[in-house]
């Protein structure tokens, strides 16, 4: 008779513990978004959203670990908007910032899957081409730069146009990622001499023994 009068409790108690159990497992998932959107905060642009310039070169530090090892090859783009001063001192800040975003979500839909988009300066975006040589990287490039220019006006206020020049590079095995982004930089420069919204390419040293040197066999 004690026993048994026992058996509600235990029921009472064993209801309990799962309310118990469900609030712990509930309280977990709420603590992992959490973390997801920490990490989501660390790694990238407030304003546009793409990988910030720290979290960009961490993958490019990847991508050149994956390159030295054997026959991975991938090439960068670097983007740098024109006359933004201009959109800035004649339609506001409001408008620069919105310039960034619609350029950053024209990039957004332009790269594929295990392409590296993010912000590399103040109006400066890098995509970074898996799998892709300089030549198929200006392709890229010359479809991304007219796809800015036609797509971009109809976001922006008044449907100001705004356009891009884009430095393209590849990655040379044993090279540092520093040496590449300079040849990218140096062609981007080459595309506003040029006249801005075009695409220049800076193709590597052909015959550097120092790096042919740094070539793991
Ligand atoms: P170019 O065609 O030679 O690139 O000319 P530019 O005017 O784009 O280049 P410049 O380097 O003279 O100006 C870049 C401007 O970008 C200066 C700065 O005020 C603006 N800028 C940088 N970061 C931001 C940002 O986050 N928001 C806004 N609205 N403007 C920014
Ligand atoms: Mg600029
Ligand atoms: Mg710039």
């Amino acid at each position: 008779y004690k026993r048994q009068g026992l058996l509600p409790w235990f029921a009472v108690l064993g209801g309990h513990i799962s309310t118990l159990r469900r609030r712990l497992v509930e309280g977990n998932r709420r603590l992992e978004q959490a973390l997801e959107q920490i990490r989501q905060i660390a790694i990238r642009d407030d304003l546009t959203q793409v990988f910030n310039r720290r979290h960009l070169m961490d993958l490019l530090m990847h991508q050149k670990a994956i390159a030295d090892r054997g026959q991975y090859r991938f090439s960068v783009c670097m983007l740098d908007l024109d006359y933004f001063k201009r959109i800035n001192d004649n339609h506001g800040h409001l408008a620069g910032d919105q310039a960034l975003r619609v350029v950053a979500e024209i990039l957004h839909e332009q790269v594929r899957v295990g392409d590296i988009l993010g912000r590399y300066g103040g109006e400066e975006f890098l995509v970074l081409l898996s799998e892709t040589t300089l030549m198929g990287a200006v392709e890229t490039a010359e479809r991304l730069r007219q796809q800015i220019e036609r797509d971009s006006a109809e976001h922006m206020p008044h449907k100001l146009p705004v356009t891009a020049s884009i430095g393209v590079s590849e990655y040379a095995p044993g090279e540092s990622i520093e040496t590449t982004l300079g040849r990218a930089d140096r062609a981007l420069y080459r595309a506003k001499g040029a006249g801005r919204n075009c695409v220049r390419m800076e193709p590597p040293p052909s015959d550097d023994p120092a790096r042919r040197a740094a070539v793991p066999h």
